[in-house]
């Protein structure tokens, strides 16, 4: 205690924390305990897989506060299993699943003062995966590192929902079929650098992909899950070459068993979505975020008036009341974590 942190000043930015749990592997050995040490640089190789051929992989997940006090986690081990196949796509050992959460819990209890008070913001927590060892030719790294950071972040709407304005690329493809844009592999994000530029210094605030077969088919927003709302239904690119998320998996459970909106995930076109009532977009950083316009070859089609829809504010007020523990949590979703969970026991039970 004692740490004073100025919880209204943080945005989407590094702010390190006491903690990090950093563990290591080989391919034919299974996960040691790992160490919870201080946050700071590690050493590598410049010859380390993950370096020079970008094996490797990571997480994005938020520890909250509620009202009560309590610290949260929402759905970890639909991260864990994320994670792991991840791993397996890249050929690195898997993390199992019951030890990623373990970990996950006791590095944020760890960082407890580091999570930011009761909708002030988030705990951001950062798992990654890399081929630590060295390699020369291709091949996989002869070890591997799982670690974890946490930095706390601000609330991600300072003032209500504003819409983001979005630029569709006509220019670049995110991820290729049958290549790694279905798992967080490091790889998949440095390539969308170019054009996020482009579009911001445009005036946009995020960019959209189109599918790399046809360049006709809505694939997602950079780091986000893309929905939009036609005829009261709700639309969403169904899996292939996009992430899978988790918000993206929550929204629809909600809206299919909660709201009883029907659902579809299909192949969305460029076109089709011109007739959209609202437009939005998901993920544990984004949480929802409504579309206000999206510009295609110049093109702009502005969506509700360039105001958050009545389904996405729905969606949004259910979604962030089930993870702030204020409304029933019918899906089992939300995981508290508490002393019991850093008390020292081992991470394999
Ligand atoms: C992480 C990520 C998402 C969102 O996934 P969540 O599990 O909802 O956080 C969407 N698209 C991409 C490309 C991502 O990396």
């Amino acid at each position: 205690m004692g740490l004073v942190l100025d919880w209204d000043k943080f945005g989407f930015n590094l702010t390190p924390t006491k903690t990090m749990f950093v563990a290591k592997s080989t391919p034919d050995m299974s996960w040691p305990e790992g160490n919870f040490v201080p946050y700071g640089d590690i050493p590598i190789s410049p010859a380390a897989g993950v370096l020079n051929y970008g094996q490797g992989i990571f997480e994005g997940m938020k520890a909250l506060r509620t009202q009560k006090n309590e610290i949260v986690l929402f759905r970890p081990t639909s991260n864990a299993k994320r994670f792991a196949e991840g791993a397996d796509r890249l050929c690195m050992p898997v993390v199992p699943t019951s030890y990623f959460v373990s970990a996950i819990k006791r590095v944020v209890y760890e960082n407890r003062d580091y999570i930011p008070p009761y909708k002030k913001g988030s705990l951001y927590i950062r798992p990654c995966l890399w081929g630590t060892g060295a390699v020369l030719g291709i091949a996989p790294a002869p070890e591997y590192t799982f670690l974890i950071y946490t930095s706390p972040v601000g609330a991600y709407y300072k003032s209500g929902l504003k819409t983001i304005k979005i630029l569709i690329s006509d220019a670049y493809h995110r991820a290729a079929s049958k290549g790694t844009g279905h798992v967080k592999a490091i790889g998949n994000y440095a390539g969308t650098l170019a054009f996020l530029q482009q579009a911001k210094a445009q005036g946009f605030q995020g960019c959209l992909y189109l599918d790399s077969n046809h360049s006709k088919y809505i694939e997602e927003v950079g780091s986000a899950n893309f929905f939009c709302v036609i005829d009261n239904k709700l639309y969403t690119p169904k899996l292939g070459s996009i992430l899978p998320g988790i918000t993206r998996d929550s929204v629809i459970r909600i809206a299919r068993e909660l709201l009883n909106i029907e659902v579809i995930e299909k192949d969305i076109s460029v076109e089709e979505v011109v007739a959209a009532t609202e437009c939005f977009c998901v993920g544990t950083a984004a949480v929802i975020t409504p579309i206000g316009s999206l510009t295609y070859m110049q093109k702009e089609t502005i969506y509700n008036n360039n105001e958050i829809g009545l389904l996405t504010q729905q969606i949004y007020n259910i979604l962030t009341g089930i993870q702030l523990a204020e409304l029933p949590d019918p899906f089992g979703w939300v995981k508290t974590v508490s002393q019991a969970d850093w008390a020292a026991k081992p991470l394999f039970m």
